[in-house]
């Protein structure tokens, strides 16, 4: 970066968890192209909008988790613009009246803690989906009429992993409120980054638009292209120009879409066919909103003891936190936190699954997690339990015996054990007693293996300790 720094502001837009459109009946999901259409969603003359109370519900809720001021008076405006994919010429949205204002979410990454502003929360319809094929296009409208907020940022990032942390924290904030689905896939849960360069201390550069990029690694390294791209444009002395860029991550590089509209361009004015949304306070403040995300993983850090990074991977879907909370309550938390973020996580993305969709219990984390506290089942050892239960299920104690792999810690045994190695390796046992006590991995290596790998090594080292000293006494 040198002397330069990145200004970047983000706008979200999600769509919200209701069963039908936003101004009608029609169903969101789950029917066959261009099914889920009416006369209202495709804006036939005469007929007119009805605002749906959920989607205000869960609009209003996102505000509140993000501590905004939800205005009891916004107003819903048209946007005009002319594209197939929206068969009325004009989308409905909020404009100068939005629903909410002024908030803020908290991120963290390597840096540190930091709170990004929120600007603004407002509702709008989607539009529908264009289709490009070699030599015609085809436009599905079951999208068009769906609800989304669009949740706007102040330009408070700097990096490329700040945006990223937000996206991720965001996205963490919607799905467990069950304000939005999340599909990043779908396009329910989408991403423009505004990006610019300056010195520090001077006025904003121009920005550009990156549209339209449903990762959020894509979003990190289309942002990264983007700001190498302005400060060699600042260097040289070329000319930045704002514009609307798109991401190709194939070529992991930007490129020009169209230059920018201007706000004048859409014509904004105010939807005739639809009063003020008109809140009563009491409304608002029947809406519950429970444990947030960042919450939940502080509690964790303070009263489980477990790590940041443990309680961010932990919490990363809802049903994962759900399922770490229960076994974290019934058994060790440290170990348990320790057992799920490490060899479950693995299993997980190689099975490409959610904890829930295996075999594996709660009630089998916490017994693995009681086995390995009272040193009856190595680290080593329970990860091979696990994995058979996560395949084949539990309960867990005959996979234990099965493999094997229950931890020896009877002294005759592990004493005879150590004096066979100590009497097959001499010279070792000498050069150990003449003080080479970095030996000592040596001589518990080898009773492990004679153990089959069953006796318990701390015991095995005391043991080797114990017989060494004897032996010169
Ligand atoms: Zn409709």
């Amino acid at each position: 970066m040198g002397e330069f720094e990145a200004v970047i502001g983000l706008e979200v837009h999600c769509q919200l968890a209701t069963k039908s459109k936003i101004f009608c009946a029609c169903p969101t999901t789950g029917t066959a192209m261009n099914q889920s259409v009416c006369p209202i969603c495709t804006g036939h003359p005469g007929t007119l909008p009805t605002l749906n109370a959920e989607a205000v519900a869960l609009a209003v809720k996102a505000g509140l988790a993000l501590g905004m001021r939800i205005e009891l008076r916004s107003i819903f405006a048209r946007k005009n613009y002319f594209y197939p994919d929206l068969p009325k010429g004009y989308q409905i949205s909020q404009h100068d009246k939005p629903l909410c204002e002024s908030g803020s979410l908290r991120i963290e990454t390597k840096q540190g803690v930091k709170d990004v502003r929120i600007q603004r929360i407002h509702m709008e319809e989607d539009a529908g989906k264009n289709m490009h094929f070699v030599g015609y296009s085809l436009v599905d409208l079951n999208r068009a009429g769906v609800p989304l907020i669009e949740i706007v940022s102040e330009p408070d990032m700097r990096s490329a992993d700040e945006a990223g942390a937000y996206l991720r924290e965001l996205h963490q904030l919607v799905t467990f409120l069950g304000i939005s689905d999340g599909n990043l896939q779908e396009g329910n849960f989408r991403c423009d980054a505004n990006v610019s360069v300056r010195r520090p201390g001077e006025p904003f550069g121009v920005r550009v638009e990156i549209k339209n990029v449903n990762s959020f690694r894509y979003v990190e390294k289309a942002i990264e292209y983007e700001i190498a791209r302005h400060i060699r444009c600042l260097q040289s002395g070329d000319t930045i120009h704002m514009e609307t860029r798109g991401y190709d991550a194939q070529k992991d590089e930007t490129y020009v879409m169209r230059s920018k509209a201007s706000v004048d361009d859409y014509r904004f004015f105010v939807e005739p066919d639809l009063m003020p949304l008109v809140l009563e306070q009491a409304w608002v403040d029947a809406i519950h909103i429970p444990e947030l995300p960042q919450a939940m993983k502080e509690r964790w850090v303070r009263d489980f003891g477990i790590s940041h990074y443990d309680a961010q991977v932990l919490a990363q879907t809802k049903r994962r936190s759900a399922f770490f909370e229960q076994a974290a309550r019934h058994g060790n938390t440290k170990i348990v936190a320790n057992l799920i973020s490490g060899e479950i996580l693995r299993l997980m993305s190689l099975a490409g699954c959610e904890i829930d969709e295996a075999h594996i219990t709660c009630q089998d984390i916490i017994d693995a997690a009681s086995l390995v506290a009272a040193d009856t089942v190595s680290h080593t050892g329970i990860k091979l339990v696990l994995a058979e239960v996560w395949t084949h299920g539990g309960p867990l104690e005959p996979w234990v015996d099965k493999l094997g792999v229950r931890q020896v810690s009877d002294q005759g045994f592990l004493d005879t054990l150590v004096a066979e190695v100590c009497q097959e390796n001499p010279g070792q046992v000498a050069e150990f007693r003449a003080g080479k006590e970095k030996l000592l991995g040596f001589f518990v290596g080898h009773v492990m293996k004679k153990s089959g790998g069953k006796a318990h090594p701390q015991k095995v080292g005391e043991a080797v300790k114990a017989y060494m000293q004897r032996g010169l006494g």
